[in-house]
């Protein structure tokens, strides 16, 4: 039998999904549970299992499967296949990849950050495809990240390079849930912005709605306040893309995301900051374009990372 498919998991604060991904990134089955909000690890790693048990319900395609790849909410630890997410509290050194290799009867399980296999995503398949160097991030609830370096995904030996959510962009800022000061997602997630903008006297519509989507709406139709807030959330994120490019010498920033679905709301004040940040010669010309692979990111990614895409794809 050919073992020519991979089963893929996406797991994070709110939802557990899985995939059989074929070698084109195709996903032919998939499955998803919510992740529970407890503290009992068990009942996470139940919904895990409940999602793998869905797809090894479709036999044919499960008996193809010769690997799985995981993209965990992070940080991840991919020496030991341990996670501690810092958004799933019952997970804590959590043994992931040992119980899902237990769970498939002795499957290899790769495991990265779900910032990494997002960059392996758009690297494969869609912003970064044929961009040798790529910071490929996420901003959304939180702010996450992967890179792409030489031609390849570098998830760095723990499994976690590219977070730059958690890299400060503000000597003196506000502490990080994390334990650092003036990360970048305490600037530029979608619950910050909002954050910021109700500090500073914005007020939501009649539907009440205070997310970020509804200050992105409202600095659209020039509320200043919205517009001040997404103007400091594209600087934090200029900032730290410009961080990472000085560093790395990428050629393109791709940024996905609840968060980046504001359109020019956030993409405007970002490549107008850039040039405030990214000044030296070989990062000037860095692109930050628009993440394509929308939802489905983590899982195409995961796949990619447990060696699926032919060489060269
Ligand atoms: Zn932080």
């Amino acid at each position: 039998m050919r073992t020519d498919l991979v089963a893929a998991l996406d797991i994070g604060g709110t939802k557990i999904a899985g995939a059989v991904v074929d070698r084109d990134g195709t996903l032919l089955a998939r499955a998803r549970r919510p992740t529970p909000s407890g503290t009992e690890a068990e009942a996470t790693m139940g919904a895990v299992a409940e999602v793998l048990d869905e797809l090894a319900g479709e036999t044919a395609l499960w008996s193809r499967v010769g690997a799985v790849g995981i993209g965990s909410a992070g940080p991840v630890d991919a020496g030991t296949g341990t996670v501690s997410p810092v958004n799933i509290p019952s997970w804590r050194d959590f043994p992931l990849a040992p119980r899902v290799r237990e769970h498939t009867r002795g499957l290899p399980v790769t495991l990265v950050g779900d910032g990494v296999a997002m960059a392996a995503a758009e690297h494969w398949k869609g912003a970064a495809r044929g961009r040798p160097d790529a910071l490929c991030m996420v901003v959304s609830t939180g702010v996450g990240g992967g890179l792409v370096l030489g031609g390849r995904v570098h998830a760095g030996p723990s499994g976690n390079a590219g977070h730059i959510g958690h890299i400060s962009v503000d000597l003196d800022g506000d502490l990080c849930p994390c334990g650092g000061r003036g990360c970048v997602e305490r600037l530029a997630s979608g619950p910050n912005i909002a954050r910021r903008a109700l500090e500073h006297g914005w007020r939501p519509g009649p539907d009440g709605d205070t997310g970020a989507a509804a200050v992105a709406a409202a600095a659209r139709e020039g509320d200043p306040v919205a517009v001040a807030s997404f103007h400091r959330a594209a600087r934090a994120l200029a900032a730290g893309i410009a961080a990472t490019a000085t560093l790395t010498d990428i050629g393109v920033a791709v940024v996905g995301g609840g968060v980046a679905s504001a359109g020019d709301v956030l993409f405007a004040p970002l490549r107008k900051a850039l040039h405030e940040f990214a000044v030296l010669s070989y990062v000037r010309q860095l692109d930050v374009v628009p993440a394509q692979m929308g939802t489905d990111a983590g899982l195409i990614g995961a796949a990619a990372v447990c060696g699926l895409p032919a060489p060269g794809a």
